[in-house]
């Protein structure tokens, strides 16, 4: 290796005396290796073990040693819902130096303590798996390891080194993963040295990491590369209909925004197994979208449909556009995701779903709104406390948002006798938000004045401020579109206990009154399909020591405008 000096002065020179033999030096220097190795912040050699029949993920740290002999690690103990993270580490030792390390679980760090005056410090710790059960959603942000495969996110796995800086360079060594078996992750696909410059440590700590037996499918869109890594056999669709999916989404949407900027992203779908019913989990992260399914016949592609597009929508609503203040905004954030989700999805026919499948995606959020019990509360109640903990208002800005978004589109569309729709508008307020603004309501105002001058017309103060219903009948009315007006809303009739043991509150004239539900009622068994009012309650109670089987639909008839689902308004909406 050439020293530095010897570079500089070579590069000065070459002011000089010309182009030439700048060419020249530059070649010998190359010859020679001239570049001074790069100092990594940190560099991880990642190797799967058996050890004794138990699957652990070895952990190799070089970083650089602190003079005064003490470097802290970030690695939580309780982060994503999840407690005793630090029960997952099974040994952590310094190598070839005395030293000690500590774990504090409260304050998610891991000291490590050597002699003075290091130049580098070498720290190695294993990862196992902290349960034996089969996987299910209760599990998936836990790191899995097994003989086949490992699925670990980024948190969890490397250990981060605390310091003053805005970003890291970090280097990743995967030893051992040779082919068939992959090595897979938010930063690349295969590479068994990935070096990841100047990333900040919230970046890197947002990442999903998997290696082992998964299938790994490739598409290009526009020179960029989008992977789609998936186990085993599926049972309701195969990994080429997923492919397909997510690149006709990814096309789209990016088309959509006019956005090929992105060189890499990845979606993983890690099955597991389920008896019943279907539950899934997703999280959006640096470059990538990771998932867990059950993987059964009660899932079904167009829910795929969905949480792909509404997930995938985020990396704009929600990530460029940023809210100003989380829940209180999730009107916009959720509900536009939400809104373009089924607007994306109908216009260009993703899986073969069109107009009808938008009227009917509209109707079902006119309806699920209505059946909110809180469907009126001013949007200001939409807060931090009261969303985590209130299955209601958990709902509440999907089904408000993405209606006031139905609003709005097409009130702009017939205002500007079809020049502009909503679309134009996100793209404008994209533009803002790169700028650096952040959405809320002055940002909001300020650009949607450009397409409806009128504040009224806007309706932003009634409909999402103090939670007025939307006047859908008016609105169908004013667009032309024919509607109906009587119509079958979900309705359990009765409320729980928090641990759902109990009857504490039956709604009076409800079809679980009139089934015999009574308060106070201890519950022994119940099969409820929430939000599906066709599918019967069964619930067996017991009233004084007495059992009751209880049957019923749970529905309610309700006088509110949805639109018909015929030809006429399929193509009077113009998707
Ligand atoms: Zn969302």
């Amino acid at each position: 290796m050439c020293d530095i000096t010897f570079f500089v002065s070579s590069l000065t020179q070459t002011k000089k005396m010309g182009q030439r033999i700048f060419t020249i030096i530059g070649v010998l220097c190359l010859l020679i290796n001239c570049q001074p190795e790069k100092i990594w912040d940190v560099e991880y050699e990642i190797t799967q073990v058996d050890q004794d029949s138990l699957q652990l993920l070895k952990v190799k740290m070089t970083l650089p040693a602190d003079s005064c002999g003490q470097t802290i690690l970030t690695y939580q103990d309780r982060t994503w819902g999840e407690e005793n993270l630090h029960n997952t580490v099974h040994y952590a030792n310094l190598l070839g130096v005395k030293g000690e390390v500590s774990m504090d679980k409260k304050t998610g760090q891991v000291i490590l303590q050597y002699p003075k005056n290091l130049e580098n410090i070498e720290f190695e710790y294993a990862l196992k798996q902290d349960f034996d059960h089969p996987i299910n959603t209760s599990v998936t942000y836990r790191p899995i390891i097994l003989p086949e495969y490992f699925h670990v996110f980024s948190h969890n796995l490397f250990m981060l080194p605390e310091v003053d800086v805005p970003t890291l360079d970090i280097r990743l060594l995967w030893k051992g993963f040779d082919a068939p078996q992959v090595v897979h992750n938010s930063f690349g696909s295969n590479s068994s040295i990935q070096e990841i410059v100047a990333i900040a440590p919230e970046e890197f700590h947002s990442a999903i990491f998997l290696g082992g037996d998964f299938n790994i499918q490739e598409i290009t869109i526009q020179d960029n590369k989008v992977f789609l890594a998936t186990r085993g056999d599926w049972v309701p669709f195969t990994p080429e209909e997923m492919k397909t999916l997510l690149e006709k989404t990814s096309t789209v949407q990016r088309d959509f925004w006019n956005d090929h900027s992105q060189p890499y992203f990845t979606v993983t779908m890690q099955p597991f197994e389920q008896e019943l019913g279907s539950s899934c989990q997703g999280t959006g992260l640096t470059n990538s979208f990771a998932t867990s399914f059950s993987n059964n016949n009660y899932i079904d592609m167009e829910q795929m449909v969905h949480l792909f597009n509404h997930e995938l929508l985020h990396n704009w609503i929600g990530h460029r556009i940023q809210n100003d203040n989380e829940e209180l905004e999730y009107w916009f954030s959720e509900g536009f995701t939400e809104y373009y989700t089924y607007k994306n999805v109908a216009k260009h026919k993703i899986n073969g779903l069109g107009a009808a499948f938008f009227i009917s995606s509209m109707n079902d959020m006119i309806k699920n709104l209505e059946a909110l019990s809180i469907k009126e509360v001013p949007n200001s109640e939409v807060n931090y406390n009261n969303f985590w903990t209130n299955p209601e208002y958990q709902k509440l800005p999907y089904f408000r948002g993405a209606l006031y978004a139905f609003y709005l589109d097409y009130t702009i569309q017939k205002t500007s006798q079809g020049k502009y729709s909503l679309d134009d508008f996100m793209l404008e307020l994209l533009a803002a938000a790169d700028e650096g603004n952040k959405f809320n309501r002055e940002l909001f105002l300020e650009h949607m004045t450009h397409y409806l001058p009128d504040a009224d017309q806007i309706g932003y103060t009634r409909f999402i401020e103090n939670g007025n219903p939307i006047p859908f009948q008016d609105f169908f009315e004013a667009q032309g579109l024919a509607y109906e007006n009587n119509t079958i809303l979900y309705e359990l009739g009765f409320a729980f206990n928090k641990d759902q043991t109990e009857v504490v509150r039956v709604v009076s004239g409800s079809a679980a009154e009139k089934a015999g539900v009574q308060r106070g009622d201890l519950v022994l068994s119940r099969s409820i399909w929430y939000g599906n009012p066709e599918k019967e309650v069964q619930l067996t109670l017991s009233r004084n020591g007495e059992e009751h089987q209880i049957l019923y639909y749970p529905r309610r008839e309700a006088e509110i405008a949805i639109l018909k689902n015929n030809q006429e308004n399929q193509q009077q909406l113009k998707l």
